[in-house]
């Protein structure tokens, strides 16, 4: 994804307050990236351990998505569970249920979408091989680098669209 500024991770929040968007704390260091390795920004509020947050490109926009972790997915260590976008596979606790609110009508009814991700949001980097899965939980594919960030994409948008539309 193209870096962005803290300006414009602030500004890009669809579905949380002003105050909250406001008050979230930014990852440390986010400035450096690594912008070429991101198919999103992803970070746990260092200062609110059930919040999390994504920030992507959408239709050429920025759409930044507040996140509550519904569950650390401790189901124990040697259970495994997959991330939903990146399809990691990790062990004790490594996805988390996550909910995002729904933007407009819908989520002011209190509608939510949720989805297991990995705790970290550090899927890009999955996927790149740029981080291990503790146990190393990846299964042998046989796509290529290419077609497994085009296929997490994919699987970003349809959630960023569930969020949004
Ligand atoms: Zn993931």
């Amino acid at each position: 994804m193209r870096p962005v500024t803290e300006r414009d991770l602030r500004a890009s929040f669809v579905n949380c307050s002003k105050g909250e968007t406001k008050r979230l704390n930014l990852p440390k260091d986010f400035a450096e990236g690594p912008w070429e390795d991101l198919d999103f920004l992803g970070w746990r509020d260092p200062g609110a351990p059930d919040r999390a947050y994504l920030v992507a490109e959408h239709d050429d926009r920025l759409v930044g998505i507040a996140l509550r972790v519904t569950s650390n997915g401790s189901r124990g260590f040697t259970s495994r569970s997959m991330c939903s976008l990146c399809l990691t596979t990790h062990t004790g606790g490594g996805v988390a249920l996550m909910s995002a609110r729904r933007t407009g009508e819908a989520g002011r009814q209190g509608n939510s979408v949720g989805q297991y991700l990995c705790v970290d949001l550090a899927c890009s980097l999955y996927v790149r091989g740029k981080k291990q899965a503790p146990g190393d939980g990846v299964i042998t594919e046989s796509l290529t680098l290419e077609e497994k960030v085009v296929r997490t994409r994919a699987n970003l948008s349809a959630f960023v669209d569930k969020v949004i539309g």
